[in-house]
Parts: C-alpha cells; sequence; structure tokens
C-alpha cells in the first residue's frame, strides 16, 4: 500500500473517531489512525489480487493419494461490514499427474484468499478454484468453519454460533464415498 493510501485510511479513521463522539486527540488515542492504517494494510494486502503466484510445482509417484490439510487458521473481513470472520479451512485434492504443491503453500493460499474484504462463501471457492488452476488436480474439497463478529456484536446477537461452508469439485463432486471420507477425516468440532 503507498503513503497516499495509508494517509486516507489515517484521515478516515479520524473522521470515524470523531463521528463516534470521540475526541481523536484523546492522549492514548491519538496514534491510532496510524495504527488503523498499518494494521488495514496487513489485513487487506491481497485486495484486488486475482492469482495466487507463490508457489513451485513437485512431482511425486503418479498414483499419490489424496492429500489433505486440515485445521488451518484464518482471519478475514467481511465485505458488509469490514468486521472480522475468522475460523479454520481444511483442504483437500487429489493429485492428477503426480503434480503436487509444497504443504506449506496451502495455508499461504487461505491468507492470500482471507486478506481482502470478502464472504465465507467466496473465500471457500476462491480457494477451491485456485487449487484447481494451479494443479489441475483430479478434485479438490474445501470445507469452512467460521465465526462472524458481525453476526456476533450486533444483529442476531448470538455469540458462538459458527457457519459451515463446502465446495467439492471434479471427483469428490462425483464420488460420495470419497467426499464423506473427506467430511468425516475433517470433521469440524
Ligand atoms: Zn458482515
Amino acid at each position: 500500500m503507498n503513503e497516499k493510501n495509508k494517509t486516507k485510511i489515517k484521515n478516515a479513521v479520524t473522521d470515524i473517531i470523531q463521528a463516534i463522539g470521540d475526541d481523536p486527540e484523546r492522549a492514548s488515542i491519538q496514534e491510532t489512525p496510524a495504527r488503523v492504517a498499518t494494521a488495514y494494510e496487513e489485513i487487506f494486502s491481497a485486495t484486488g489480487k486475482k492469482h495466487f503466484e507463490d508457489y513451485k510445482i513437485f512431482n511425486v509417484d503418479e498414483n499419490a493419494d489424496m492429500v489433505v490439510v486440515q485445521d488451518i487458521p484464518f482471519y478475514s473481513m467481511c465485505e458488509h461490514h469490514l468486521l472480522p470472520f475468522f475460523g479454520t479451512v481444511n483442504v483437500a485434492y487429489i493429485p492428477q499427474n503426480g503434480k503436487i504443491i509444497g504443504l506449506s503453500k496451502i495455508p499461504r493460499l487461505v491468507n492470500f484468499v482471507a486478506r481482502r474484504p470478502s464472504v465465507q462463501e467466496n473465500i471457500t471457492v476462491m480457494i477451491a478454484d485456485e487449487l484447481q488452476r494451479i494443479l489441475n488436480p483430479k478434485g479438490v474439497a474445501v470445507s469452512i468453519s467460521a465465526r462472524h463478529l458481525c453476526m456476533e456484536m450486533r444483529g442476531i446477537n448470538k455469540s458462538g454460533l459458527s457457519t459451515y461452508t463446502n465446495k467439492f469439485s471434479g471427483v469428490f463432486s462425483d464420488d460420495h464415498e470419497l467426499k464423506n471420507e473427506f467430511l468425516q477425516q475433517t470433521r469440524q468440532k
């Protein structure tokens, strides 16, 4: 993010502090607009970026079985209220022609997808679509369990509720046994 945009965020946060009836000159919040700008730079660092590029592809034995990465934590901001939603992601795929991606890249892909204003459904689909694009595997499965602060702090005001979303493609959508194997293995508490 360039300095011009960070200044825009600082000024906007100063306006918000004023508008909610607080005093931006109050000693302990004087630095808040600058801190929010720095936090937003990280939280929204992938905004507008379509494709994940930070990966290498490896080749393994042709008959590689299902690859599962479980309980990957993620933090995102809902695009309707700019309030956090967060939880865990499970990702699985069945390699094709022995093509796999480094395991540590899957949590990075999750961050890439999450660090923008979004909704849980889009994050779920985007993780699946990017893996499909990068590896062209036989199938991809993604499941997400998340808590939404815009529901918990306001609106229906129910805390501790989780929202579940899934996306299945290729063999995972055709083969119910495989889908169930994934869902059972990754059952979200
Ligand atoms: Zn929301």
